[in-house]
């Protein structure tokens, strides 16, 4: 099975910096309060956005991840149960 990915962004903790926008414009867009917003992301319980991606998709949002100054974004493996 095609392996998954979680993408988490801290919405509080971002800046603005706008490099993840720069390396990743299709997914981190620009919001009118001058922070980016995370395409197709639903907010979770804890106020954090979260996305779940597939493989193709993982390196242009590590390397997002990567250029973020104040690390509001963390991509993680979806680790799927193995059923017994
Ligand atoms: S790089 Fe980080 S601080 Fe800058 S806009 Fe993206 S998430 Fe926000």
């Amino acid at each position: 099975m095609a392996k998954k990915y979680r993408i988490i962004f801290d919405r509080d903790t971002c800046i603005g910096a706008l490099a993840c926008n720069a390396v990743a414009p299709e997914v981190w867009t620009l919001a009118d309060d001058g922070k980016v917003d995370l395409k197709g992301g639903t907010k979770r319980a804890d106020g954090k956005w979260e996305l779940i991606v597939e493989e193709k998709d993982l390196a242009i949002n590590k390397e997002a991840a990567e250029s973020c100054p104040v690390y509001a974004i963390v991509v993680e493996e979806i680790v799927e149960e193995q059923k017994e």
